[in-house]
């Protein structure tokens, strides 16, 4: 199984960022994909950087949180990247109307362009969507990210997303949050969406599923999400890791 999404570049793990991946591989963990974000200091680089150490897929993009902070520069920089070997993916981009950290309409116009650069750089997309879900669909559309194909990442969405994303062909990955009380709506989703579209993901640190609620999450935990969705899926662990691996593979295979 492959551990779709996390931050291992962050700071919370530059105190044991090899032991967390060497717990990973012991417990199945074949790969994992860090979600690099912009660094105020250097930009991508950070990510790409730990990526290239560790032998690990990378991602760069402009998150919905630091729309406010996109420039020229940066844009130029993201293509330029997406001609590096380890990076697999242009993410994550979209739309965060639950926190609203940049203003809406930044969010917007950052997200647009940046499924516009996925297209011509030839990339598939990760996708990070908060109540903002007929939004994200109608600008996955209209700018035409059915030719690149992507994930929404960390599903939080309503059945409506899931049908939207799986027509255009993208992926549903689920988190620890499909664990929590009160996610029948995820969780729907994750008993119905088809074997071969469904990712696994940790988004570490954040979300720590059950029983390590409260912890610093880590890529090893991935495995309690697969046991949750395959026991919605009235599935074997083994079966549902399985499929996420293989999915993961045919998604961020390089064009
Ligand atoms: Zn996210
Ligand atoms: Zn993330």
């Amino acid at each position: 199984m492959i551990d779709s999404h996390c931050h291992i570049d962050m700071p919370a793990f530059d105190q044991d960022r090899d032991a967390v991946v060497a717990r990973a591989r012991e417990a199945g963990v074949a790969s994992m994909l860090i979600a690099g974000g912009v660094d105020a200091e250097d930009g991508h680089r950070r990510a790409v950087r730990i990526a290239e150490a560790l032998g690990l897929p990378v991602s760069a993009g402009i998150h919905p949180h630091e729309a406010k902070l996109a420039t020229e520069a940066i844009y130029e920089e993201l293509k330029g990247l997406a001609r590096e070997r380890r990076i697999v993916a242009v993410g994550e981009i979209g739309l965060d109307f639950h926190y609203d950290y940049s203003p809406r309409a930044v969010q917007r116009e950052v997200f647009r362009r940046q499924v516009r650069l996925a297209r011509e750089v030839g990339l598939p997309l990760i996708v990070h969507t908060r109540e903002a879900d007929e939004e994200t669909a109608s600008i996955l559309e209209e700018e035409g990210a059915k030719e690149t194909g992507g994930v929404i990442h960390c599903f939080t969405g309503g059945e409506e997303l899931a049908r939207h994303a799986l027509a255009l062909g993208f992926y549903i990955s689920f988190s620890g949050i499909v664990g929590f009380p009160r996610s029948e709506t995820i969780q729907a989703v994750a008993r119905t969406v088809p074997e071969d579209r469904l990712l696994l993901e940790t988004d570490s640190p954040f979300l720590a599923p059950p029983p390590h609620r409260g912890k610093r999450n880590e890529p090893a935990f991935v495995v309690e999400i697969a046991r949750k969705v395959a026991g919605l899926r009235g599935d074997t662990l083994e079966a549902v890791g399985a499929a996420s691996g293989r999915n993961f593979e045919r998604l961020f295979r390089r064009r």
